[in-house]
């Protein structure tokens, strides 16, 4: 095969450089020739520990051994987000990743619970959800044959360590230096190579940059530009520090709102991963870090560490030879934990469309048309988040509640309020059920459902509502606490 793309850079080794390398030297070995360029005295941005599950697809198809994977990145299992104080004050609800109901190809399952709901039978949403319930419980088993669906808190750094120890047998050329400049073809305008601070010169047909918020070749050689979103997410800061667990570790993550934005909380098997998320504009740097040591609990094993990103995206994903991936690629906030799927899918793409027989223009618009759509649907998601509140406590909560959404969002939150519909198109990583959770969450109710709830009478409503309701109570009961099955199935291999 005359394969014109053959050697393939990979400038930065933070998670998104080594899913690069990992998963382009497994499914794609024996075609590519790579390597990666990381710089030790750079170093990487060091969080983003929360994942969803599309994380263990990401491992099946490039066959990593889940248990070997926890136990080197001292995982846990995460059911869901547990979002505390974002509709109103005092509020909770979980954004879990299960299923909710039996959905019927009619309408969803909420449209059945809310016909229920209008006659008395029935109890909560949260009922009618596995992973929700267990959550809530802190329990947790799985096995080949368990239809759960989870995913995982692991710790950045070994993640990337266990990634290069995956993808260097695999073939993958390992540089350790700076880059210092990014050569460009005269004609073409593609990048030809990279030099490196020890004077290497490294050739390459494709470059992935994932170089971080740098963006050295995306944005510092290509001058790509920046779509900017801080109309709608205005968050700016974070503040992140590890300490020690004091107790046992649950499997969901927490996302905290305080009046100037939220702060996560991450459980690891050692340790628990902290950050404040804040908006400059409304809270200064040294009141935020007071309040996050306020809030952390158990030993401090890491000094807090500011991390200052602008939210947006890369006016294309794929330019010219370049292809941005991760940090490089843009931020989203890291309220859903979006970042690590969107590098595993963007590289998923980047397989599907290899350019073996060159780049063409029709392949990039492609890849980028696919990027956009994905990404602009997350962003909704997220903004949601801060759009649909009755919180009225402070400046930074007025402005989340007064400002104009994107049109696509204003759909549909109007969809949902009138008629309860919700949706989950090609390309959208949101299913149904995360929209509903969200939504209804947040304290979006509707005015309006489906009637196919109504085709029941009373009693074969109660009956279908309370069969799923007791397996799901049966099954959580039955499960083992969440702490109990980390330290059977995976315990982590160092502290
Ligand atoms: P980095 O980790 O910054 O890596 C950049 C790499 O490039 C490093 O190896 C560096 O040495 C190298 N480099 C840079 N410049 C040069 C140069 N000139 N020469 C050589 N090498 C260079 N994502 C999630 O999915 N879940 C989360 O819970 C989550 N939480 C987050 C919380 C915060 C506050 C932030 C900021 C992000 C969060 N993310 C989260 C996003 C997640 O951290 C990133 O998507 C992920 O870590 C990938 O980062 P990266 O590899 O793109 O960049």
């Amino acid at each position: 095969m005359d394969n014109k793309v053959r050697r393939i850079v990979i400038a930065g080794g933070g998670t998104a450089g080594w899913i690069a390398a990992a998963a382009l030297s497994r499914l794609l070995g024996p075609l590519l020739d790579i390597t990666l360029i990381e710089s030790d005295d750079i170093g990487t941005v060091g969080v983003g520990e929360a994942t969803i599950p599309t994380h263990r697809t990401f491992h099946h198809l490039i066959g990593i051994d889940e248990r070997k994977f926890m136990k080197a990145t001292q995982a846990t299992f995460k059911l869901g987000i547990s979002f505390e104080n974002w509709g109103q004050i005092g509020d909770r609800y979980i954004h879990s990743f299960g299923q909710i109901g039996r959905p019927n190809w009619m309408g969803d399952f909420h449209h059945i619970w809310m016909a229920g709901q209008e006659q008395g039978i029935g109890g909560s949403l949260d009922d009618y959800c596995l992973e929700l319930k267990a959550a809530d419980a802190e329990k947790f088993a799985t096995d080949e044959k368990s239809r759960i669906s989870y995913a995982y808190h692991l710790d950045a750094s070994r993640y990337a360590r266990f990634l290069r120890s995956f993808a260097e047998p695999l073939g993958v050329v390992r540089k350790e230096g700076k880059i210092i400049a990014v050569n460009l073809d005269g004609e073409s305008g593609f990048i030809s190579s990279l030099t490196m601070d020890n004077g290497d010169v490294v050739e390459g047909d494709l470059f992935i940059d994932c170089t971080g918020f740098r963006g050295v070749l995306i944005e510092g050689a290509l001058r790509t530009g920046y779509d900017d979103w801080t109309e709608w997410l205005f968050t700016d800061s974070a503040l992140a520090v590890q300490t020690r667990s004091t107790g046992p570790a649950i499997p969901y993550t927490r996302s905290i709102a305080h009046d100037a934005g939220w702060r996560w909380r991450i459980p690891l098997q050692q340790r628990v991963g902290n950050g404040l998320v804040y908006s400059k504009e409304f809270l200064g740097d040294d009141e935020a870090r007071g309040r996050l040591l306020e809030l952390i609990e158990g030993e401090m094993l890491t000094e807090p560490r500011l991390i200052r990103y602008q939210t947006g995206r890369r006016k294309m994903t794929w330019n010219r030879n370049c292809i941005a991936l991760g940090l490089a690629s843009g931020f989203l906030e890291p309220l859903e934990s979006t970042s690590i799927h969107l590098i595993q899918n963007t590289i998923f793409r980047l397989i599907k469309l290899f350019p073996f027989s060159g780049i063409e223009d029709a392949i990039v618009q492609r890849f980028n048309d696919q990027c956009t759509v994905e990404v602009e649907r997350i962003r909704d998601f997220i903004i949601l988040h801060y759009k649909a509140t009755k919180r009225n406590d402070s400046p930074f909560w007025d402005r989340c509640r007064e400002m104009a959404v994107p049109d696509t969002l204003t759909h549909r939150m109007e969809m949902f309020r009138r008629h309860a519909l919700a949706w989950q198109d090609g390309q959208e990583l949101f299913r149904v059920d995360s929209w509903v959770q969200v939504m209804m969450g947040q304290g979006l109710i509707p005015e309006g459902h489906h009637a196919l709830g109504k085709l029941m009478n009373p009693d074969q409503l109660r009956r279908a509502l309370d069969g799923i309701r007791g397996n799901i109570t049966r099954t959580v009961a039955a499960l083992p606490s969440h702490q109990a099955f980390v330290d059977q199935y995976c315990p982590a291999m160092e502290s």
